[in-house]
């Protein structure tokens, strides 16, 4: 496989809203994690920051100027990885272990990063001495430990931390209600969702799905693949939750009480 330069790892995109959107074009679509970098008055924001194969604050003009507060939706390797490269780091309080001392088990990146999954991953490999089944995650102890309701401040625009266990017990959204932009993690994107790592909860993720039906949404930026509106939004959201309505689920959860209230409503 050739191999990419470090010039050519990320590529970045100016949305509308002052979101500029950061991508490592080399890594396949269903593990490249999309990078998030609001400008704000006082500091900005990177919602999440990668593999980590290749300094982002290096390539990426954006970052290296600025405080910069690196905010991890959750701590799977493709999130996480270049968050030690930033002094301001903000993660749900369920996975500051997880951040603070990275594992390979623990960010799943020894399901997904070895040698014999290159191909899976990657379209060019990292530049050398890169080497999958050696990859890990650096230590990035948080700054600041999150918990839902809380507010990240930028001066002039205020996003809200919504926790959405379920993908993983620490996964956060930030909405911001000004604009309607809401930051949504692997919670909610447009592509195959995972409820099945080792750390996730059917049950919890579809309260949250049930959870975030109710917000006034205008665009979603998601963890992974291209971002969408309210409509699309929804229909991600009920798609999920009536497919694990119609799985026998465990006893006691809340998807089961999901079901049952369904079948409360249904005429006899
Ligand atoms: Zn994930
Ligand atoms: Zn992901």
């Amino acid at each position: 496989m050739q191999i990419a330069t470090p010039a050519a790892w990320y590529e970045t995109r100016r949305l509308d809203d002052g979101v500029t959107h950061i991508w490592e074009p080399h890594i396949r679509p269903f593990y490249r994690c999309n990078m998030w970098h609001v400008r704000g008055r006082d500091r900005d924001l990177l919602v999440d920051s990668g593999m980590g194969v290749i300094g982002l604050r290096q390539q990426v003009a954006i970052l290296a100027v600025r405080p910069v507060l690196a905010v991890a939706s959750h701590t799977h390797f493709d999130h996480i990885g270049s968050h030690h490269e930033f002094a301001e780091r903000a993660v749900h309080r369920a996975e500051a272990e997880i951040l603070a001392a990275p594992t390979r088990e623990a960010t799943l990146a020894s399901t997904y990063v070895q040698d014999k999954t290159n191909t899976d991953l990657f379209t060019m490999l990292p530049p050398a001495p890169y080497r999958s089944d050696a990859y890990a995650v650096s230590r990035a102890p948080a700054t600041r430990l999150l918990d839902d309701g809380d507010i990240i401040d930028l001066g002039d625009r205020r996003f809200e931390v919504l926790h959405l266990p379920g993908h993983s017990p620490g996964g956060i959204g930030l909405w911001e209600a000004a604009t309607g932009i809401f930051f949504s993690g692997d919670t909610v994107y447009d592509g195959p969702l995972i409820d099945d790592a080792y750390h996730s909860d059917v049950g919890a993720y579809a309260s949250s799905m049930e959870r975030l039906r109710s917000l006034p949404v205008r665009v979603v930026h998601g963890g992974h693949f291209a971002s969408f509106g309210r409509e699309r939004y929804l229909e991600l959201i009920d798609h999920y939750l009536s497919e694990k309505r119609c799985h026998q689920p465990k006893v006691g959860s809340s998807a089961q009480r999901i079901a049952d209230s369904s079948a409360k409503q249904r005429p006899a």
